[in-house]
């Protein structure tokens, strides 16, 4: 395979083009998933003993953390044994051997947001339209998207029908978020249930409302990505996005031992989701996975649960994608900067798309992540 992609990108350079042409790729579907506010420091370091710390001190000073459950599941003595407990699959299987993540600050490595705002709407318009618009957005309202997504430009560009560009969100406002006119993909968010034939589909609609959450706006996880799977085995989107809440409102609630939960069921989401695209005939060796965030948080035990404009560490972020186009670093070691405003682009030349043609201002597709 890689002799024969050698070849054709050899027989390009000859015909005088001096960049490896969209053909060379063999990605065909892209998904893109999100964890809202997951920090770096637990992506690239396990869990943080001083927020864990602090949280127990507060919550009764007698308990050590040491004894905490947290602690027992969580902890190990170095940053790569502690990610790996956290997030096996992410670090074990899919960077380890299908591709690379940028982002860790430890390392002179960063990743940032554009957007001066440092919460959820600014970040998810930077991701899905490829530019900061920090006068446009500055709030969380639920008001559409001013300007067309990725998610649009791709099912105008690949020629598909509404359900061929699909997302799948906890948080209720990404509805609005994902789409500038409404109905152009298929957008499943909140506690909005999916219709579909299945009785087992139907049950988990109805389920999802008498499952409360602490939060009004955000249902659990759980029901977003089992219908995102559902979708996906029932209409075969070549381009999927799925946006997982549950990090950001348990690290708002102070609740770390949920955070930490939330992450670990994010990692077998994406465990599910990878073998669920290696087992299918139409994805398998032909998608590409890109994750994010669409935030930071504070750095410290004093303000980890928190992210905006005035807190420090929130600006930073990950991301990591795995897929036959993708390089196969594991982590990104070498010294530089990327931006949030890049992964639209990114998405885009997977596909052999140049978003930049129609959208000038977007950032460039991350060059440490392809081939
Ligand atoms: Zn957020």
């Amino acid at each position: 395979m890689r002799a024969h992609r050698a070849l054709l990108l050899l027989a390009a350079l000859a015909a005088g083009c001096a960049a490896p042409p969209a053909a060379v790729r063999r990605t065909r579907n892209v998904v893109l998933v999100t964890l809202d506010g997951a920090r770096t420091q637990e992506v690239f370091g396990g869990v943080d003993l001083d927020v864990l710390r602090a949280v127990t001190a507060r919550e009764d000073p007698k308990v050590k953390v040491e004894d905490t459950p947290a602690h027992g599941r969580y902890w190990a003595p170095t940053a790569e044994e502690r990610r790996r407990k956290l997030l096996p699959f992410l670090w074990g299987t899919l960077l380890a051997e299908h591709g690379a993540i940028a982002g860790n600050r430890a390392l002179g490595n960063v990743a940032r947001v554009t957007n001066r705002h440092r919460f959820s709407y600014p970040g998810y318009a930077e991701i899905l339209t490829g530019e900061a618009q920090d006068e446009l957005i500055k709030s969380n309202d639920k008001v559409q998207s001013p300007s067309p997504t990725v998610l649009e430009h791709l099912r105008r560009k690949l020629g598909l029908d509404a359900k061929g560009v699909a997302a799948f969100c906890s948080w209720d406002v990404l509805d609005a978020i994902v789409e500038h006119e409404r109905g152009a993909i298929t957008a499943n968010a909140g506690f909005e249930p999916y219709e579909h034939p299945d009785p087992e589909v139907r049950l988990l609609s109805r389920l999802q409302l008498e499952t409360q959450t602490p939060w009004d706006a955000v249902r659990h996880d759980a029901y977003t990505f089992r219908f995102a799977l559902v979708h996906l085995k029932t209409h075969r989107p070549r381009v999927l996005y799925i946006g997982l809440g549950e990090t950001d409102d348990w690290s708002h609630d102070g609740r770390y031992d949920r955070y930490l939960q939330a992450l670990e069921r994010s990692d077998r989401f994406l465990k599910e989701l990878w073998e669920t695209l290696e087992s299918t005939e139409e994805y398998r060796g032909r998608t590409s996975l890109v994750i994010t965030t669409d935030h930071g948080r504070g750095d410290t035990p004093a303000d980890w649960k928190d992210h905006g404009e005035k807190v420090e560490g929130a600006q930073f972020i990950w991301i990591a994608a795995a897929g036959p186009d993708i390089e196969r670093r594991g982590e990104i070691k070498e010294q530089g900067l990327v931006h949030q405003s890049q992964v639209a682009a990114t998405l885009c030349a997977l596909l052999g798309i140049d978003y930049l043609a129609e959208r000038p201002a977007a950032g460039k597709p991350i060059a440490w992540l392809l081939e």
